[in-house]
């Protein structure tokens, strides 16, 4: 039925590409008519454009002619060399239709989808050219910074042409030429690094060291790698923790928890002895028991080998899965759990400790990791009328300390426990030179300097015993999502969206565009080879390569780690195949070896991502032979990163084919489909050794990833609900921040904050409603002389006679003097300079407390939704994290004051103090690793321990350069407001004189 009425109406996508050829048709007018024009009339285009749009056109009004400009610049071009990333380039391209019509999609703001090799990078150049008119800038942001310089090398000579600037940003330029790059018309980089530059523009010390200039337009490509991929964790800046003992900590825990695994793993291997013999003895009444027998088996050792051989056995699968079921319906997966040290929930993301597991520390170690239930103990000291206010707090003060000093011992082991049971030596990270390096999911690549957060990294560290570390602290952080939504208009292309296309339009309001290609696809996509094991696999691969390459068909194999990657070329290299393998070893040559791949007898191993943005331009009498063959290795849990990888082949038309072998031992299977799988192969009859290849298998493995992407997407969804209400406080404490940066005098601002803290002062202690007599005059005298250094003296017998307006005018006369008085001894710039730094430096020491303290309420609120039941986590979240930062502010703005009233002459100093901490700095996004296991899960983590948050050094933070250059103030106009905030014209006031 949906057939048929595509068939006659066709798809939305289709009608909407129909409806945009009169556009099409326009542009190619206008291109017409520009043959005839000289070189320098061509070029006046931009100056005519710019002219109208002052005029009051607006780019939509200009696009079709300026998009044919720029299709008759690339006819010029055409023949033309240049050198882009090192290798001479001749231009011999010039837009197809389709291509306007991707352009038009991307200057409306949508997610083109234009598959592998129909020439997006060109695509952009059309809305890229049309929107830099307005002066604003656009930026296009690419996935690598390889890509970043090749797109600015090879098209930026038509913006040129044109007589645009173009710049390109690279992770190791300097803050100085970052600047220069972002003043340029069209700039190009990276996500991470325009995403880093906006976080470090609001850590600057200084205006002149910002760099950024608009978020006015950006174009994403590999949009989906971008917003969908890499958005599954936020950017995040560091710096270093000043303690350094939790180095000691992790190293400390080691010995007790490998006992504790050693154990776990005697364990396990009797459970599943035990299950094995129940299993021949085949006697349905034994059923339950063994089944339940492998539920803790894999609740202890997720990765155990012996267990995992077991559960590729006809039925054992879907045996565990059944118990696990009725285990999970009656509540009692705990009674499972009793019997082991420790469990692991692969699902939940969680692991913790037992009570058998607590048992096997000394009474005294247990102590020390029994975290003091706060609560209950701070409302006891409440009522404790013996103690005096002071111990009382000092009581309470320990009591927290306690509490912290616990949980993270707690905390460490159970990040130990994770390094032991999931994370693997050379498939989540590799040893090079005595250091952990994460290995990245989506490309293989091994990520010199980027550290899993949380101290999961540490505990790798201590487990493979190499040097420990020191851990970090966050000082700034953004969600990619959040960044690119300050744009004011945002485009993406790609060659995969459509199966995302609901999660683009909920999170940034982007809709999808799938245009369609210049020549038909040809490509041929073969059914799944399904094996039961690995070994089977691998083994088939083999052969499907080694055949193919016999015939000298060109195969790129695509694999989901390091790891499959060199098993793969072990293999082929004893059956005497050459090959390339495109990993963290060599992934400085991998755009030229993937530009290879489609040569006559080529085989190039790549994991996921490598070399993507690469045009594999297939050999001569590679056609005869069938094209570019595409051997997938594994599942991804996305279906479209599967796709991505078929997308490789068959570009403009050429002919080639793709084909997936899987088994039932891939991660994938194993978490989301093995029990249906299990079953169906069951059902068929599948013996050992043997092929499957089933639509009903291949319609199972893809619910799986269906599965898979929906628990992604919560994730995604869930990492921004909480970042968006740090959002909000993000760009007010920015904002603020911002002003004290730029603005030339704070002064009314903090004449003002000197009232409206002596007001919440007076609210606090002097109530309106309280008799004189009953106000806390003591706590109120010291609160002034600590924030104003007012000695308030005031006789008992006065006080009766107070009032709230007395005392405040009193009182604000006196502050307010002083104020006037160091005003007038150190001068005006100089009191502005320190008022500047007292902002600066006390919003950047809040701030930076508070990331962490916000990072720990959401731990908490997961830990108490999941037990209390106290409503939506988030919405609790939203609730005490407003009040946190309304504490905030209040403590800000009377630190501020003090500052002001405390800070000696010599503050420059501390200011640079400041600045030389900052190439200490690192720039971390923290990826997502593995099967989703590791990505955060930032609530439901009943073990308290806070989620595995793998994350990772992107960049150094751009080298900050200390110049002592001084901006000249700009100068205030005669006319204009006084910049003291008096109100009065500046040549009445401060201006008098001048
Ligand atoms: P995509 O990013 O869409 O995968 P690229 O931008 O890398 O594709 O371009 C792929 C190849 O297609 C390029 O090498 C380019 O030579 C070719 N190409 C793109 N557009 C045209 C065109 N209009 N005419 C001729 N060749 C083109
Ligand atoms: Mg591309």
């Amino acid at each position: 039925m949906k057939n048929l009425i595509t068939k006659i109406f066709g798809t939305k996508h289709e009608r909407d590409v129909k409806k945009l050829m009169p556009v099409v048709a326009e542009i190619n007018e206008h291109f017409e008519k520009l043959a005839s024009l000289s070189e320098e009339q061509l070029k006046a285009k931009t100056e005519e454009f710019k002219k109208r749009l002052a005029e009051g056109e607006t780019v939509d009004d200009l696009m079709t002619e300026a998009f044919a400009v720029v299709k008759e610049v690339c006819r010029r071009l055409v023949g033309q060399t240049w050198d882009v990333v090192g290798l001479p380039s001749t231009w011999n391209m010039v837009p197809f239709d389709v291509q306007l019509i991707g352009g038009v999609a991307l200057h409306e703001g949508k997610i083109a989808e234009m598959a592998t090799g129909e020439g997006k990078t060109l695509v952009a150049t059309l809305p890229t050219y049309l929107n830099a008119l307005t002066g604003k800038g656009v930026h296009i942001v690419t996935v690598n910074d390889y890509l970043a310089r090749r797109d600015r090398e090879w098209m930026g000579k038509i913006y040129e042409y044109l007589g645009l600037t173009v710049g390109v940003i690279q992770n190791q330029m300097d803050n100085a030429a970052r600047r220069e790059m972002y003043k340029t018309d069209i700039t190009f980089g990276t996500a991470n690094e325009f995403g880093f530059d906006y976080l470090r523009d609001n850590m600057a010390q200084r205006a002149e060291d910002r760099v950024h200039r608009n978020y006015h337009y950006a174009i994403i490509d590999e949009v989906d790698s971008i917003l969908v991929d890499e958005a599954r964790t936020p950017l995040i800046i560091s710096g270093l923790v000043e303690e350094t003992t939790v180095h000691d900590r992790y190293r400390e825990m080691r010995p007790m928890v490998e006992t504790l695994v050693r154990k776990q793993t005697v364990l396990i291997n009797d459970m599943v002895s035990k299950a094995e013999k129940l299993l021949e003895g085949g006697k349905s009444d034994d059923e339950f028991e063994t089944g339940t027998l492998l539920l803790a088996a894999q609740r202890g050792a997720p990765k155990n080998k012996r267990l995992l051989k077991l559960m590729k056995e006809t039925g054992v699968k879907r045996l565990v899965t059944d118990v696990e079921s009725s285990y999970m319906r009656d509540k009692k997966l705990h009674e499972i759990d009793d019997h082991l040290y420790y469990f692991i929930d692969e699902r939940e993301h969680t692991i913790a400790l037992t009570d058998l597991g607590n048992s096997q520390f000394s009474k005294e170690e247990q102590k020390l990791f029994e975290i003091p239930d706060l609560s209950t103990m701070l409302s006891e000291l409440e009522g404790d009328t013996s103690l005096t206010p002071e111990e009382r707090q000092k009581k309470a003060d320990q009591y927290y300390s306690l509490h912290a000093e616990r949980s993270e011992k707690v905390h460490a082991i159970n990040q130990l426990l994770r390094a032991y049971s999931l994370y693997e030596k050379d498939v989540e990270y590799v040893l090079q030179e005595g250091k952990v390096m994460i290995v990245d999911e989506f490309t293989g690549r091994i990520l010199p300097g980027r550290r899993y957060s949380d101290g999961l990294h540490q505990a790798i560290e201590a487990k493979e015993g190499v040097q420990i570390e020191a851990e970090t602290q966050t000082l700034a952080t953004i969600t990619l999502q959040n960044y690119f939504r300050m744009y004011e208009k945002l485009a993406g292309m790609t060659g995969t969206a459509e199966t995302e296309a609901a999660e683009f339009w909920e999170i940034y309001k982007l809709d999808v565009a799938v245009i369609p290609t210049n020549v038909p696809c040809v490509r041929e996509d073969l059914e799944d080879q399904i094996y039961r094991t690995r070994r089977e696999k691998y083994n088939a691969i083999i052969e499907e390569i080694t055949e193919k390459n016999k015939a000298g068909q060109p195969v790129l194999v695509g694999t989901v780690s390091v790891e499959v990657s060199e098993t793969l070329a072990r293999m082929l290299k004893r059956m005497g195949v050459p090959h390339h393998v495109l990993n963290a070893k060599q992934h400085q040559h991998e755009a030229e070896i993937v530009a290879n791949a489609g040569q006559r007898g080529a085989v190039t191993i790549a994991t996921n991502m490598a070399g993507r943005g690469t045009d594999i331009k297939l050999g001569p009498g590679v056609v005869d032979l069938g094209g570019l063959h595409i051997v997938g290795t594994e599942r991804h849990e996305s279906r479209r990163i599967d796709r991505q990888l078929r997308g490789r082949s068959g570009r403009q038309g050429d002919p080639g084919s793709s084909i997936f072998f899987l088994s039932l031992e891939d991660d994938l299977m194993r978490l989301f489909g093995g029990e249906r799988l299990g079953g169906i192969m069951d059902r068929l009859g599948v013996k050992e050794g043997e092929v499957i290849t089933h639509a009903m298998v291949t319609r199972a493995i893809e619910r799986a990833q269906k599965k898979v992407e929906a628990q992604n997407f919560a994730i995604r969804k869930h990492t921004l609900e909480y970042d968006d209400v740090m959002n909000v406080q993000r760009k007010w404490i920015y904002e603020r921040r911002l002003a004290a940066l730029e603005r030339e005098s704070i002064k009314d601002e903090v004449v003002e904050l000197i009232e409206s803290v002596l007001d919440s002062l007076i609210e606090q202690y002097c109530p309106e409603k309280e008799y004189p007599e009953n106000w806390n005059m003591g706590s109120f005298t010291e609160e002034l002389r600590k924030i104003y250094l007012l000695n308030l003296q005031t006789k008992p017998e006065d006080i009766p006679k107070l009032t709230r307006e007395s005392l405040k005018e009193t009182v604000l006369k006196a502050v307010t003097t002083y104020y006037n008085q160091k005003e007038a001894a150190y001068g005006e710039p100089i009191m502005r300079q320190l008022e500047r730094y007292a902002v600066l430096s006390t919003i950047d020491r809040h701030w930076r407390d508070h990331l962490a303290e916000m990072d720990e309420l959401r731990t908490g609120i997961g830990l108490r939704a999941y037990h209390g039941g106290m409503g939506k986590p988030i919405d609790l979240y939203k609730r005490e994290a407003f009040g946190i930062f309304e504490t905030m502010i209040n403590t800000i703005d009377k630190e501020i004051i003090n500052l002001v009233y405390k800070l000696q002459v010599n503050i420059p100093e501390p200011t640079r103090s400041e600045r030389r901490r900052q190439p200490s700095m690192v720039a971390t996004h923290a990826d997502s690793t593995g099967m989703g296991l590791t990505a955060p899960s930032p609530v439901m983590d009943p073990t308290g321990s806070q989620p595995a948050n793998p994350m990772a050094a992107a960049s150094q933070a751009g080298n900050q350069t200390t110049q002592t250059i001084r901006r000249t103030m700009p100068k205030v106009g005669r006319n204009d407001p006084c910049p003291c905030g008096s109100g009065k014209k500046y040549k009445k006031c401060h201006g008098a004189g001048e």
